[in-house]
């Protein structure tokens, strides 16, 4: 369990994640451990369950060899997507430092908004564009006979379903932004057009959490989970684009500066394995809130997982062993930085939620707070 407690150093960036694998455009593409995960499970099912019902009575050596071909392929078609975001980015000059593939598809880290409706519109819709022009291509080679023909019609599939769930219209999927960008050409105010796409990020975050519901009480409890940790992020991302478009706020706003708003919102439910796998393993010396019915009911950090034995990481819930909130103080944005840090000595811990008025913004650390004070 030395793992968490290892330092990291002062600079350390946190989408710097997982194994640098090359560079591609002047783009670092990095690879989150997490993905080996779902090139295991798109082998494991297409090896079988797909290949063997498409391609019956053939040697199985080939149902594996096509199944891991596949999905190498479906890892390169997610790089061809958030690529595209890149290459369109960089045409409009806005830097792109790098892209980490990892176990929810990819994402490309541009530095900053574009500047104009049209440039957003262009970076956001030629991800799913190039996903839909995979998606034709593959279709057209499954024409193909056996397997090569039985995988290109899966990777059709796969690749016209990336296509289709991120247009999605609601903030911060590709269509949000889509969504964004015209009702920031056609409004004329950008940071009304974010709170309009944002909204409808929280209502999809919400079809996904009926969805869960429906596929949770049909028997497919990974799958619930899933949508879940999907709906999570859709609405904390939606939500916290919403806070920030009001306006005013990070001037105004000391903590704003030394603020993580990209922080996973953890449910109390959730077993530590998971919080391991999935969070805590990428950021092993963050701390996490955590959620029960829409409520802050604590946080967790490392040093509570590692007094469990890691047997029991799979029985044993958030919930359960998580710091109680009255074991940390809960910040607001608007607090001084000097005062946020005597709270953090008062309770003897390095992190604390912050809240801007009753909405959760976001996680902020003894380590970034003591840097600016
Ligand atoms: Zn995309």
């Amino acid at each position: 369990m030395a793992r968490f407690v290892r330092r990291m150093p002062a600079d350390f960036d946190p989408t710097a994640r997982g194994w640098r694998v090359g560079e591609l455009s002047g783009v670092e593409v990095r690879v989150d451990p997490s993905l080996l995960l779902i090139a295991a499970l798109v082998t494991f099912s297409l090896a079988a369950g797909v290949l063997p019902r498409e391609v019956p009575r053939t040697n199985g050596v080939f149902y594996w060899l096509f199944g891991a071909i596949a999905a190498l392929i479906f890892i390169l078609s997610i790089l061809w997507h958030e690529m595209a975001h890149a290459l369109m980015a960089i045409r409009y000059r806005i830097p792109v430092k790098r892209i980490v593939l990892h176990l929810f598809g990819g994402v490309a880290f541009i530095a900053r908004d574009p500047e104009r409706p049209a440039h957003e519109f262009w970076i956001a819709i030629l991800g799913p564009l190039s996903s839909l022009a995979l998606a034709f291509t593959f279709g057209a080679l499954g024409q193909l006979p056996d397997l090569v023909g039985a995988v290109c019609r899966w990777l059709a599939l796969i690749n016209l379903t990336l296509a289709i769930f991120n247009l999605l219209p609601g903030f911060p999927l590709d269509g949000g932004r889509v969504l964004r960008a015209v009702l920031w050409h056609f409004g004329g105010s950008y940071r009304k057009a974010t709170r309009q796409a944002s909204r409808v990020g929280q209502a999809m975050a919400g079809l996904f959490v009926i969805f869960a519901a429906l596929l949770f009480f049909n028997g497919f409890l990974f799958n619930a989970l899933w949508f879940v940790l999907i709906a999570g992020f859709l609405y904390s991302t939606a939500s916290l684009s919403y806070r920030m478009s009001l306006g005013g706020l990070p001037s105004a706003a000391p903590l704003f500066r030394v603020l993580r708003h990209n922080v996973p919102l953890i449910d109390a439910r959730l077993p530590l394995a998971l919080l391991v796998w999935r969070y805590l393993d990428h950021a092993p010396d963050q701390a996490f809130p955590v959620f029960q019915n829409g409520m802050l009911v604590g946080m967790i950090t490392a040093e509570q997982v590692e007094r469990v034995p890691r047997l029991e990481w799979g029985r044993v819930r958030v919930g359960e062993v998580m710091l109680p909130l009255n074991a940390f103080p809960i910040l607001f944005l608007t607090e001084p930085l000097e005062s946020a840090k005597a709270q953090l000595d008062a309770y003897n811990v390095d992190h604390a939620p912050v809240f801007a008025g009753d909405q959760f913004v976001g996680m902020v650390n003894r380590r970034d707070i003591v840097y600016r004070t």
